[in-house]
């Protein structure tokens, strides 16, 4: 398991030419799975490459691949293939990668196989039985917790577990969504208020999907984990900060959360990841190694991902100035403190069943420089964010538009891209009389 082979050998080259474009996303190294539909047709499975997607459903009608992954991962969910495992996404993702290979006869029925990515409207890729988000990242964690308690910043159980909280499943949506500005509850100076958010954010976090089931009772031991684990996407954990703050304690975050989530169309799958798995980050200085249970050589060799992350933001105003977006943020999910697996063996460690197309959320992924500040929260800890056109912001208006890109690099790789996960913040409703 985990090694490299053709499909990621850097001189395979696609039949596909825009492909090799030097900032194509989607090379085929890449191969990202996810579910779209054409105008006036049924959803299916398709992989994206190049500024194409290749719809699987047509491959299989054409008898250019065959077999039980390419027909589950055909369907209009991922979930089956998921519940099948890693061996059946290796398997697929070799076809896949044969099929599109230079050199290959399909290249003859392009027309029949492959469709322009503008013309694929995306959907999710799979029903999401569940959403739990994490807290991986210390710095993200440290500089919110010193305005609270400059102290001991960092909730007391942060360097022993990979803290979380379960979120909700039913309000994620994909990219390209617009998002609605909440209503609710929060306390200002003059007293308990209710009224649209007036601190609506952005956490830049990776989506974790998840592959296989273990029963209700049976835990995932870090041996397991990586087996767990079906791919990566980007997701924005949508917040409001008001909300937030009056409702948590001493539950936990509720609907300053549920509000809405943001999820990147395209599952990377754990096996294009593998030229990009990196060393663990190392401890924070003078913390001691977790408990035995969350250690494996896989994990501290393997177990975190080098992948440069971004936050762009398009306001009304530069859309009508026709300007681009301005860069708000610029980290590396390299530095979380906890990796994906951890994630895994803590969430079943008290025998929870986990699910095959289960999401978690990583956390905000915010590192130790002030670019690589992940939400607005952090930013302003400094000074409201002034954009290159003179517009000011402490939190989200109107009409913005948030954008994040994800791209894993490593020397001697071909760097895969995330494509984006982006979302216009709509004004909030009016609250229904009576
Ligand atoms: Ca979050």
């Amino acid at each position: 398991m985990n090694a490299l082979d053709s499909t990621h050998d850097p001189k395979r080259r696609a039949w596909v030419t825009s492909a090799h474009a030097p900032d194509s996303d989607f090379p085929i190294q890449n191969l990202p799975l996810g579910v779209f539909s054409r105008e006036g047709g049924t959803p299916r499975g398709g992989v994206a490459i190049g500024d194409h997607v290749l719809d699987l459903r047509a491959a299989l009608e054409a008898g250019l691949i065959s077999g039980e992954a390419a027909e589950a991962a055909a369907e209009p969910s991922l979930n089956r293939l998921m519940a099948m495992g890693r061996a059946a996404s290796r398997a697929l993702r070799a076809a896949v990668s044969e099929l599109l290979a230079e050199g290959n006869a399909a290249a003859s029925q392009a027309d029949a196989i492959l469709v322009p990515m503008q013309a694929a409207r995306m959907q999710l890729p799979c029903a999401i039985a569940n959403f739990s988000d994490f807290m991986a990242s210390r710095d993200h964690s440290w500089r919110l917790g010193a305005r609270r308690d400059p102290v001991a910043p960092l909730p007391p159980a942060f360097d022993s577990l990979p803290v979380a909280y379960h979120s909700r499943a039913s309000s994620v949506r994909v990219s390209g969504e617009p998002v609605v500005r909440p209503n609710g509850q929060w306390k200002r100076k003059d007293g308990v208020y209710f009224g649209p958010t007036e601190a609506l954010d952005y956490e830049l976090e990776l989506a974790v999907w998840l592959a296989g089931e273990n029963a209700l009772g049976v835990p995932v031991p870090m041996s397991q984990a990586p087996e767990r684990l079906f791919g990566y996407g980007l997701l924005n954990d949508w917040s409001a900060r008001d909300v937030q703050r009056w409702e948590m304690p001493p539950l936990g975050p509720f609907l300053a959360k549920s509000l809405s989530t943001s999820v990147s169309p395209w599952i990377v799958t754990a096996e294009a990841m593998i030229p990009f798995e990196v060393p663990a980050a190392p401890r924070a200085e003078g913390v001691a190694p977790p408990l035995p249970y969350f250690d494996s050589d896989w994990n501290r060799t393997r177990g975190g991902l080098a992948i440069a992350m971004e936050v762009w933001l398009l306001t009304r105003r530069m859309r009508v100035e026709g300007s681009g977006p301005a860069r708000l943020t610029a980290t590396d999910f390299a530095t979380m403190a906890w990796t994906p697996a951890q994630m895994v063996t803590h969430h079943a460690s008290n025998g929870c069943n986990l699910l095959p197309g289960d999401l978690l959320g990583s956390g905000t992924c915010s590192g130790p420089t002030d670019e690589a500040r992940a939400c607005m929260a952090e930013i302003i800890l400094t000074g409201p964010i002034e954009l290159p056109n003179g517009e000011t912001r402490r939190f989200l208006e109107d009409g913005d538009e948030v954008i994040f890109r994800g791209r894993a690099h490593a020397p001697g790789a071909v760097s895969i891209g995330f494509g984006e996960c982006r979302a216009e913040i709509l004004p909030a409703p009016p609250w229904p009389a009576g």
